[in-house]
């Protein structure tokens, strides 16, 4: 028989306890801004590792620190190098510096809705709202509600029903009746509230005498709506919001309401075929319903622009209340409206040129710290706007490219996970949507990514 004490120790004997771990000052600090459970979980985490001898006891504490998130959040900052600049499956727009900086003004009890120099109550949100007021002139009235989905049925809601005498119906074009996204579908958003549909034309052609022979007298408004994530070609025609604007109805005017989507409020000279508010209201449009979180680069909320007396009677619908949005959207959306360019639209205003540099910049960072045996190029691509607009509108771009093996351990990084796109069998990192303040993290990403590929056992310098 062996003796036990001349055994090399028991590594689950020498694993730190979790009390000893947690006093250091250090978790002490972290657990006070993350909370006690996200830091104990971490403890454990590097506990077992160092049970299954991937670490020394002494690695135990550095561990759990490496390990812990830097918020109490399970979501990660991504990189987004997929040349697609408005990406719902990241958020859509990343928010400006200066509108991070808002919601951290309005996280505390705020004067969202109470007037300081009377003591009563304010209107709420008065400053966004008159940021948006101030942003198109166009517009006699402003509302702002959840998303883009919301501020349309909140339309359909007050427009349609018993105080309309019974006009209950919707006159739009078929080629308007528009999925969104995961199965979402604007029709059926505007049955689900009640409405009717009066579908006119087929799905390539409308003309001003459909929608004409359609209005009646259950007719509550005509929907126009952008095809804002699909182009039809070919032999087609629609009709322009300033013929419709106008339509006389059995009892007068029929309000035209325009779903413009991707939420510019101006004209953008990149993307000249993308409805803006402005221009919208300028042909005639009664009501405009957009997003907050495409093409304006704010927060997710819903943009409801127009007559001032429709706009107020959707205020003070019902409805209104359950679309109402919270004082970290009002302020992260006056932000956007009233400070510094919102990183979307920086972006679009990045020349490939200035892409050219840059990506000539990172790969001279990169090719030493990959230790000069890695492959990396630059190549022109062609970058979307996504589906929060602008379909068919390529954005010339520049990408840094990448063997294809690098999309997984890029990916699926702690330190910094950047999510690109694999094209000609290369891996692209696409600029456009990469801010200059991100690109620190996409080389840190890089980086872990060939230290995660070494580790495993494939040469980093393998085609
Ligand atoms: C995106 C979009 C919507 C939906 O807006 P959400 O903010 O996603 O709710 C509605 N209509 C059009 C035309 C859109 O592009």
């Amino acid at each position: 028989m062996r003796d036990p004490s001349q055994e090399p120790a028991d590594p689950r004997r020498s694993v730190p306890r979790t009390d000893d771990v947690l006093a250091a000052p250090a978790l002490v600090e972290a657990a006070e801004r993350l909370g006690g459970r996200l830091v104990k979980a971490a403890v454990r985490e590097a506990q077992q590792r160092c049970r299954d001898g991937e670490i020394p006891p002494s690695a135990v504490l550095d561990a759990t620190l490496d390990a812990l998130p830097a918020a109490a959040t399970a979501l990660h900052p991504v990189v987004n190098a997929t040349g697609v600049l408005v990406h719902t499956n990241l958020g859509r727009a990343p928010l400006s510096s200066a509108a991070v900086d808002a919601l951290g003004v309005a996280a505390g009890a705020t004067d969202v809705e109470l007037d300081l120099a009377t003591g009563r109550r304010g209107r709420r949100g008065r400053s966004a709202l008159d940021a948006l007021a101030g942003a198109v002139p166009e517009a006699g009235g402003v509302h702002v509600v959840n998303n883009g989905a919301a501020a349309l049925a909140l339309v359909a809601c007050a427009l349609t029903g018993a105080g309309h005498g019974g006009r209950d119906e919707v006159v739009v074009a078929r080629g308007e009746l528009v999925e969104i996204g995961d199965g979402f579908r604007i029709p059926e958003l505007l049955e689900s509230v009640g409405a009717r549909l009066r579908e006119v034309g087929t799905t390539n052609r409308v003309r001003l005498d459909d929608y004409r022979a359609a209005v009646g007298e259950r007719t509550a408004f005509v929907l126009k709506v952008h095809p804002s994530n699909f182009r039809v070609s070919g032999f087609t025609s629609s009709v322009d919001l300033r013929e419709l604007a106008g339509t006389e109805g059995p009892h007068g005017p029929v309000p035209v309401v325009a779903d413009i989507g991707s939420g510019l409020l101006a004209p953008h000279p990149r993307l000249p075929d993308e409805p803006s508010a402005s221009a919208a209201l300028r042909a005639g449009a009664d009501l405009v319903t957009a997003s907050g979180d495409k093409l304006l680069g704010g927060p997710q909320c819903g943009l409801l622009l127009g007559r001032a007396e429709l706009v107020e009677r959707l205020r003070r619908h019902p409805f209104a209340r359950a679309l109402r949005v919270d004082k970290l959207t009002l302020a992260a959306l006056e932000a956007t409206l009233v400070g510094p360019p919102a990183p979307v639209v920086r972006a679009l205003a990045t020349r490939p040129e200035e892409l050219r540099r840059r990506a000539g910049h990172l790969r001279d960072r990169l090719v030493p710290m990959l230790g000069g045996a890695v492959e990396v190029g630059v190549v022109d691509t062609e970058a979307a706007v996504g589906g929060g607009g602008a379909p068919g509108v390529v954005l010339p771009s520049v990408a840094l490219t990448l063997p294809v093996r690098y999309a997984v351990p890029l990916r699926d990084n702690r330190s910094a996970p950047v999510v690109g796109r694999v094209e000609r069998g290369l891996l692209l990192l696409d600029l456009l949507a990469v801010l200059p303040e991100d690109e620190d993290a996409l080389v840190v990403g890089v980086v872990a990514a060939d230290e995660a590929l070494r580790a495993a056992g494939t040469p980093a310098d393998e085609g």
